[in-house]
């Protein structure tokens, strides 16, 4: 895989460095990211309107996700040349085509990156779950959470409805809207978390009325002592599964990251399309 490959508006998941990792550009990260994807059947607990997931073609068979599989794999490209030994790896993201926290083996999968990262002396090198929420219970995660947060890691939790009808129409998750509320409560009042919203625009899509209603759900967690580090929130890069929801314009990404940032505590970063 040559460097000019990676670029943001895509992100294939099949790379020649092994059947979970895949190298690609990140907006976010600015630079070189290296995607874990523990869905390789590309089952998700939601089906986000925005979902830039490529399905239209069925995924190829693959191995079921194991801890031992994915840290060889990682394992390997950090120790072995390849075309990108030379470019520096910004951050792993468990990302992927899925939700990462439905995987049974997450909880050793991070426990044996954090002790990877140190044993090859990768860092700083800031380990990002990003999670939808669904399977992110305290009691199986806990430890794993409490250290990758105690180690530069990150919590990317999704929250990009303003309410429980939006949440339906937007997400269409099959949680209920008040779980899925309290596994947010109930983690991000133990350890630190990052929120992570798609904007876009078309129908369903977030406009000014609602803008308030998303600052005000935030003021609530907040009320109820979830600590928020930082909101990110982006717009699309890639063909999303509804054609109706359309890239928003810096313009408007502005505006609404002006207004965000005059009524919320905590940092708001905004990542416009490619
Ligand atoms: S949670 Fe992520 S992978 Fe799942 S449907 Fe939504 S955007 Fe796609």
């Amino acid at each position: 895989m040559k460097q000019g490959e990676l670029r943001p508006d895509l992100h294939p998941r099949q790379s020649p460095y092994g059947d979970f990792i895949y190298p690609v550009f990140s907006r976010r990260s600015k630079g070189l990211s290296l995607g874990i994807n523990l869905n390789l059947d590309q089952h998700c607990s939601f089906n986000c309107r925005y979902c830039q997931v490529e399905r239209r073609t069925p995924p190829p068979p693959g191995p079921k996700p194991e801890a031992a599989l994915i840290l060889a794999e990682v394992r390997r490209f950090f120790t072995q040349p390849h075309d990108l030994s030379q470019q520096p790896v910004k951050d792993l993201a468990l990302a992927g085509d899925g939700e990462p926290t439905e995987a049974a083996c997450l909880p050793e999968l991070l426990l044996g990156l954090l002790d990877l990262k140190k044993e090859l002396a990768l860092g700083p090198l800031p380990i990002l779950l990003y999670t939808n929420g669904t399977g992110l219970d305290w009691k199986r995660l806990g430890p794993s959470l409490t250290r990758l947060t105690q180690e530069e890691g990150e919590i990317w939790f999704k929250l990009d409805f303003w309410d429980e009808v939006s949440y339906h129409a937007i997400n269409q998750g099959k949680m209920s809207y008040d779980h899925l509320l309290a596994r947010l409560i109930e983690v991000g009042t133990k350890v630190p978390v990052v929120l992570q919203a798609c904007l876009f625009a078309g129908e369903h899509a977030f406009g000014p009325p609602q803008w308030n209603q998303w600052i005000q759900l935030m003021r609530q967690l907040l009320h109820r002592g979830v600590k928020i580090q930082r909101l990110l929130a982006y717009t699309l890069a890639r063909p999303p599964a509804d054609s109706n929801c359309k890239p928003l314009s810096d313009t408007t990404l502005t505006q609404i990251a002006e207004q965000l940032t005059s009524a919320l505590p905590f940092e708001v970063l905004i990542y416009g399309a490619p």
